[in-house]
């Protein structure tokens, strides 16, 4: 089997996506470049259930040039929304690990008249601001412009209005980070704002957190 090593990777993380509620179904899909070709990635297959899925099923496409995603391996198709996957990885060289779910408050949190998501604790800082995409047909190359434009240069986290949340990262582990902390800080907000208690992180706080985080990278 060819890029094995990405392709369990994919596995793993759509398996802990599953297990931590993050992903319900069918519904989700997650993707990694392979270090070998940064123009091949692997994708979880479309359609199919997760629940004994082995690495063979992870789809391998080749991203070619010209915008066009080429199925090369693997026993089922990809997924239906491999462009908003590839396109982010096509505008972000430093990207290589996407994940995309419908988890359920930060679904809600992209809904009403002027949605925003803050972070409430400080972890939370490292994938801010989240912006939101509106809404658009699921698997379409608009989405998928939509969703990389709003990510712009620097951006690890969107939200997709009546569709769940998108989020990258320079390797699964910091994709992964993206999408549990977006999930808790929707979760704590959901809730807090339920209590009329709703009191998000100050924005010099925020920024003050996202300071200490750059430098800790930097080191
Ligand atoms: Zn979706």
């Amino acid at each position: 089997m060819n890029y094995e090593k990405t392709r369990q990777t994919v596995l793993e993380a759509i398996l802990e996506a599953v297990d931590k509620g993050l992903i319900n179904g069918t519904s989700g899909n997650i993707c990694m470049r392979t270090p070998e070709d940064p123009t091949i990635c692997c994708i979880t297959p479309s359609g199919i259930s997760y629940s004994g899925m082995t690495a063979e099923d992870i789809a391998v496409v080749k991203m070619h040039e010209d915008g066009k995603n080429e199925w090369i391996e693997g026993n089922f198709k990809p997924s239906s929304e491999l462009p908003m996957h590839s396109e982010v990885l096509r505008r972000r060289p430093e990207i290589n690990a996407t994940v995309h779910t419908h988890s359920m408050n930060a679904t809600i949190c992209a809904m009403g008249e002027n949605p925003e998501l803050r972070p409430i604790t400080p972890p939370q800082c490292e994938f801010t601001p989240v912006k939101i995409v509106g809404f658009t047909m699921p698997g379409s190359n608009e989405v998928a412009d939509k969703v990389a434009t709003t990510l712009g240069d620097k951006g690890l986290v969107c939200l997709i209005k009546n569709h769940g949340m998108f989020s990258c990262g320079e390797n699964m582990k910091q994709a992964m980070h993206a999408t549990i902390y977006t999930e808790e800080m929707a979760q704590t907000t959901v809730i807090a704002k339920t209590l009329g208690t709703y009191e998000p992180m100050p924005r010099e706080a925020e920024e003050a957190m996202q300071e200490l985080i750059a430098a800790d990278k930097a080191v």
